[in-house]
């Protein structure tokens, strides 16, 4: 009896080409559930501080959390390492089966460390590891791994994340691709995974993951599709994904335009789910067991770029790759988003080094004007593709310069070029610009693996007219955001040791996700508190580990751009003032109980039992 787990990790060590199994410790598991939080503390375990990420001992880990592989709906799993980006801890989640393929071969976890003499995959197969020469996977797009390592081992059925030419050349916001239209993509995780040479895992397993009480899980599984059925914001997402959020953005003045200069584009419709539909979807699909089947393929019949079959164009690209850029022309920002997955760039770091590329160009900061004969400026797509192709291949001039992400690029060009550098902690913002909703300010300053929408961001009670506490929210008001923004980082970190899927959260209570944990392994969490107190367990270790790798809290800010006022929209004329941006992070730490250098107290440190405890396998 298993009970949603498998208590084993697999440990592999390239250097030496060993590997064996290691039991997950009790208190581990007590303490930090599965994914997130298993992978947060095992970090700042077994990863030296303030190691570099492209280093050999930095540990590259593929979590899953007790729901993956089980009935429960939308569930995923996780990448966790050492970001190459950023410098903090890095969690990177993704769909497709690769997650439950993890526990079919009969582990929590797999936990790679070292560099393999020469390009390598792995091959894990219920339990026997090979690792296999990959010399000729070496150079080829993520699309052509798959097909290749499928054919070698005579099995389609066999699961794959692989990296592209971006990682194999350390692109700092390179990829995982997880079976050909999932990513691991923020953070730079295909980096690491090249820094190893290691260019795919390959999985195949046979194992079932057994529940606790069979009957009660069937009926927390009945409950929780039922929620998802009824809930209206579900139904949206199943007919349009989240492209149809490209509208909601552009009225409410946060789509970025022009390197974020400001919040709406008149091309809006063209990159939704509007244009998408019209040129692009053919069917609905999903991630193994869920039914909310947010994903769209499609295929361009006509034009330059006929014959491109890709997935949706998701929120977050469609706005970074297409307004950002002010390309509105929907099948050129298929072609570049297509570009980034099979290259192995994460696109919204993408979209963002290249508007900075074209923001320094139109400033006649950068050292090269032109990338493959094309000028680099807004609304090219043709200098995005090169761009895009000379980032991946970390080709001489703008290539080297992006690859290492928009922190480092604005650094080598200097201070007029920082003024207009968009980043939080080296992460690209996402496509949610922060002058028209301050607890999405507050929340992108504060995510644990910089600026990130994926770390709480008050979408609903900021934008949506969802009430906090019976009241409604001022999307301006400075204060009164931080016990928000506490809440909703503390629940998704808590739901991210399940490693559950954002888009499930919109639909299914905590009720519900409580029912299912509990019905599956047989322990509880307490309700809603335990939640919560999990969540700031998680929280507060990765502020830990963030404040050991040498963050400064003084980064916990916005960059520079949005000191601007908005030019239009909305929100015209709003900015943050640095007396705004301090008030803010103030009242946040208080409520984290850290103190005024934003370090996690004595007292919140013992009431949230993090104990000295070390993992070491
Ligand atoms: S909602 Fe979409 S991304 Fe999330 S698990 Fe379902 S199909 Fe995958």
């Amino acid at each position: 009896m298993n009970n949603g787990y498998f208590d084993k990790f697999l440990m592999i060590d390239l250097s030496s080409g060993n590997s064996w199994e290691a039991a997950v410790p009790d208190w581990l598991k007590a303490s930090f559930v599965g994914g997130k939080g298993y992978g947060l503390r095992l970090l700042y375990d077994l990863a030296p501080p303030q190691g570099d990420p492209l280093a050999a001992d930095n540990v590259l880990m593929f979590m899953t959390g007790p729901l993956t592989g089980t009935l429960a709906p939308s569930m995923r799993a996780c990448v966790v390492t050492k970001s190459p980006l950023t410098g903090t801890l890095l969690d990177s989640y993704f769909g497709g089966s690769f997650g439950p393929e993890i526990k079919y071969c009969g582990y929590d976890g797999i936990i790679i460390t070292g560099r393999a003499s020469e390009p390598v995959y792995l091959w894990i197969d219920d339990g026997r590891v090979e690792i296999r020469p990959a010399r000729k996977l070496w150079g080829i797009s993520t699309l052509e791994v798959n097909k290749t390592i499928k054919e070698e081992l005579k099995d389609d059925s066999v699961k794959i994340a692989c990296i592209g030419p971006a990682g194999e050349n350390m692109v700092s916001f390179a990829l995982i691709s997880c079976e050909y239209n999932r990513q691991a993509g923020r953070g730079g995780a295909g980096a690491v995974m090249g820094s190893k040479n290691l260019k795919a895992v390959a999985l195949r397993g046979s194992k079932p993951v057994r529940v606790w009480d069979q009957g009660k899980f069937l009926e927390a599984v009945e409950l929780a599709y039922r929620e998802l059925k009824d809930n209206p914001d579900i139904k949206s997402l199943t007919l349009t994904g989240t492209a149809s959020s490209v509208p909601f953005a552009n009225e409410a003045g946060v789509l970025p335009r022009r390197n974020y200069y400001d919040g709406v584009f008149e091309g809006a419709d063209e990159i939704s789910d509007f244009g998408q539909n019209k040129h692009l979807w053919l069917r609905s699909d999903a991630c193994t067991g869920c039914p909310i089947r947010c994903s769209k393929m499609g295929y361009l019949r006509s034009g330059r770029y006929r014959g491109t079959v890709s997935d949706i164009v998701e929120y977050e690209t469609a706005a970074m790759l297409g307004s950002n850029l002010e390309i509105s022309d929907v099948k050129a920002v298929t072609h570049l988003a297509h570009l980034c997955d099979t290259l192995g760039l994460d696109s919204m770091s993408a979209g963002g080094a290249i508007g900075f590329a074209m923001e320094a160009a139109e400033k006649n900061l950068l050292p090269q004007q032109r990338v493959c004969g094309h000028e680099i400026k807004f609304g090219s797509v043709e200098a995005a593709e090169g761009l895009l192709r000379a980032i991946a291949l970390r080709e001489d001039g703008p290539g080297i310069l992006l690859a290492g992400g928009v922190r480092r690029a604005a650094e080598k060009l200097g201070v007029q070029a920082e003024q207009f550098a968009v980043h939080i902690k080296g992460l690209e913002t996402p496509a949610w610009g922060p002058r028209g909703a301050t607890g999405i300010a507050l929340s992108l300053m504060t995510a644990d693996r910089g600026g990130c929408h994926q770390r709480g961001m008050p979408l609903g009670e900021d934008l949506g007219g969802v009430p906090w506490q019976g009241r409604q929210v001022d999307r301006l008001a400075v204060t009164g955001k931080a016990e928000i923004v506490i809440h909703h980082q503390n629940y998704l970190a808590a739901l991210d040791t399940f490693v559950k899927c954002d888009f499930g959260t919109f639909g299914l209570s905590p009720a519900t996700y409580l029912k299912l944990y509990h019905s599956c392994t047989g322990r509880s969490l307490e309700g809603e508190e335990g939640l919560q107190a999990l969540g700031a367990r998680i929280w507060n270790m990765g502020r830990l580990y963030n404040l050991r790798e040498g963050i400064n809290p003084a980064e916990d800010t916005l960059p520079p751009r949005f000191g601007e006022p908005l030019p239009s929209g909305p929100c015209k004329g709003h900015s943050f003032s640095r007396d705004d941006l301090k008030t803010m992070v103030e009242e946040y730490y208080q409520l984290r109980g850290w103190t005024a250098k934003g370090v996690p107290g004595e007292e919140t440190l013992k009431k949230l039992q993090l104990t000295d405890t070390f993992c070491r396998f």
